[in-house]
């Protein structure tokens, strides 16, 4: 086989966005409702119809009044609440009684919040308080104007972006067909989840960890059977998820006399990016194109399936599906104890944020192959390659879970 590199962590992700998104193409699209466009990514721009809001409108309960008329003594000429509309106009010296979102009284510039006046009969109210122009006031397309990009092509649709289209009308939208991803866990110990394992057997978790993960990065995951630790069968499943629009494999990437899934790959003509990155867990880690699909051979332990399919795959995966730009969600925590670890991989280990705002605790675990560690995590905590020790009290990066 051909030299193929060992990367860093910050080098194997910057590989996965650039080949992807020099390869893909434009996804197919189909029309989905407003009840299911969650997470769902809108293939076409989505401009607005008209200027948001419509009319200047209040954001307050109070008077519609002319700002240079207060402080003062104002006649009350009328009410507008919100569905309402006034249809006269306020003159110098009066004021029109108005509910938050209620459209703004023409001649009105400014609102005086209603705990701000007394009444005084008859329909008469005080203020000893100024307003300027446009106090409490949205004016008209404050928020968009008409014709401007509410939400662009290639967007990830978030609930705040279901609200918007609401709003705007669109009860169907274009979107980006789902790409498929086949799922193909490999392994002689690795026995269906319905049966009975014997002591030297496991059951297949990964393939159900990674169609999850795959179900909420936007993908439709296909599961295929578990490849045995055998060049035929393997080759077959192989082959068969090759059709797919991307292909995950799990195991059988390290370097023992039956981890073949490479030599399988290369016999498919495939083409290798990296094999191995700086990272833990999940070192021997493949990633390549073979017949114009990408694949990730992830390493089979649940620890490193699921880190690296968050950390690679994922970005793969969000591309594939037409998003126009993929981020890994780091954020900054306060640990809550003394943390270190030897230089020169990167590290995504098992942490929990909380109990207090940005706290972050490692948690204890035997190794990738702990499962309940994992289910106890909410995050990973991520020690950078290049520094060794951090104090508790110190900030570290962590990834949300
Ligand atoms: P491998 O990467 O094939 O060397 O697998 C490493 C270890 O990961 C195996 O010894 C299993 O304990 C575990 N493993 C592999 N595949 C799976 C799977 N589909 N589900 C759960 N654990 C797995
Ligand atoms: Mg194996």
């Amino acid at each position: 086989m051909a030299f193929v590199p060992t990367m860093t962590f910050e080098q194997a992700r910057a590989c996965v966005v650039q080949q992807v998104s020099a390869a893909r193409q434009r996804p197919a699209m189909e029309d989905a409702g407003l009840e299911s466009l969650a997470g769902r990514v809108m293939a076409e721009d989505v401009t607005a119809e008209r200027d948001i809001p419509a009319l200047a409108r209040s954001v307050r309960d109070g008077f519609a009044v002319h700002a240079a008329d207060v402080p003062g003594t104002l006649e009350i000429i009328g009410e507008v609440r919100a569905g309402g509309r006034f249809d006269g106009a306020v003159a110098r010296g009066q004021a029109v009684e108005i509910m938050t979102g209620a459209p703004m009284p023409r001649g009105a510039d400014a609102v005086v919040m209603v705990e701000h006046v007394t009444r005084e009969n008859p329909g008469k109210l005080h203020t000893d308080r100024a307003a300027e122009a446009g106090q409490f006031v949205n004016p008209q397309g404050c928020e968009a104007r008409a014709g401007e990009i509410l939400i662009p092509a290639g967007k990830r649709l978030s609930y705040p972006d279901v609200a918007l289209l609401a709003a705007t009308g669109r009860e169907r939208v274009p979107v980006f067909v789902q790409p498929s991803v086949a799922i193909l866990a490999t392994g002689d110990e690795i026995v269906p989840v319905n049966e009975t394992p014997q002591a030297h057997q496991i059951r297949n978790s990964n393939a159900y960890s990674l169609a999850a993960q795959v179900a909420r990065a936007g993908g439709r995951p296909r599961m295929l059977p578990v490849a045995r630790d055998e060049y035929a069968h393997t080759r077959e499943w192989v082959e068969a998820g090759l059709s797919c629009d991307l292909l995950l494999i799990s195991g059988g990437v390290s370097a023992g006399k039956y981890d073949i899934v490479e030599r399988v790959l290369a016999d498919c003509g495939a083409e290798f990016f990296f094999d191995r990155v700086l990272i833990q867990p999940g070192q021997p880690l493949v990633f390549g194109r073979a017949r114009g699909k990408f694949f990730f051979g992830l390493p089979g332990n649940p620890a490193s399936t699921m880190v690296t399919f968050e950390i690679f795959a994922r970005a793969a995966l969000e591309l594939l599906g037409g998003q126009c730009e993929t981020a890994l969600p780091f954020i900054q925590a306060t640990l809550t104890q003394d943390f270190r670890h030897r230089t020169g991989i990167t590290r995504f280990l098992p942490a929990r944020l909380g109990p207090g705002p940005g706290e972050l605790t490692p948690l204890r675990w035997s190794g990738s192959g702990d499962v309940p560690a994992l289910s106890r995590a909410n995050a990973y905590l991520v020690a950078a390659a290049d520094r060794a020790e951090w104090k508790a009290g110190e900030n570290i990066h962590a990834l949300l879970q």
